[in-house]
């Protein structure tokens, strides 16, 4: 899952970022409103975690345009103030939960826990299936009958999203965007190599699953 933090004291908003990835999460960082904003509309984000007093723009008008352009994403405002009126303001633009800062990042993680299990097709379930697949998540691990298959991070998080999206086709921009992020230089070709590795383990679990390319949009799953 991943995860933007809009926070412009570096400190926290690295501290945050280490938080979130020791507990599994992806999470990318930004500095004042406009560059957050940018990031949150691209839509990769399961959860948005945003400061109020930023620069450039306030997180309130972060969110009210985030909302008036329709997207959704689950946006938790960490805010130092703790008055009412702020909350208030929050709630109405349509932020899904408040922190008060200081926090205790256990607070933290279960709040985003919260928000995520709100999303049906995020919910963090341990394991994924399709076809003769099973993808459990505690231990990255893909099992096939009796045989199975420790992946690797970025294996996991590819697996992850063709099962989510089962036999839908998902864009090789998508994948690239949701397990690099888009402020990494990694390129289709990333894609490519991961999708190969995918398939050389489903050949060596005996899958009848396979990774079907649509030439010139992305992949999906298909089973027989
Ligand atoms: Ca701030």
């Amino acid at each position: 899952m991943r995860v933007l933090i809009v926070e412009d004291e570096v400190r926290l908003a690295s501290t945050l970022q280490d938080l979130l990835e020791l507990n599994g999460y992806t999470a990318d960082v930004s500095h004042d409103g406009e560059a957050g904003l940018d990031n949150a509309l691209s839509g990769i984000y399961d959860v948005v975690l945003l400061d109020v007093m930023l620069p450039k723009l306030d997180g309130f008008t972060v969110l009210r345009r985030l909302r008036a352009a329709g997207n959704a994403t689950p946006v938790l405002m960490l805010t130092a103030r703790s008055e009412l009126g702020d909350r208030v303001e929050g709630l109405d633009c349509g932020a899904d939960y408040y922190l008060t800062k200081p926090f205790e990042p256990k607070e933290l993680l279960a709040c985003i826990r919260a928000l995520t299990r709100r999303q049906p097709e995020l919910r963090n379930t341990d394991t994924l299936e399709y076809g003769d697949l099973k993808l459990e998540k505690n231990s990255f691990t893909l099992f096939c009958g009796d045989h199975s298959l420790r992946l690797s991070r970025k294996e996991f998080d590819m697996m992850e999203l063709l099962m989510l999206n089962r036999e839908l086709v998902i864009t090789k921009e998508n994948l690239l965007l949701k397990i690099w992020g888009y402020e990494s230089d990694a390129e289709d070709n990333n894609v490519e190599v991961y999708i190969s590795f995918l398939r050389k383990k489903l050949e060596h679990l005996h899958s009848t699953v396979k990774i079907k390319t649509i030439r010139m949009v992305g992949y999906c799953l298909e089973k027989p």
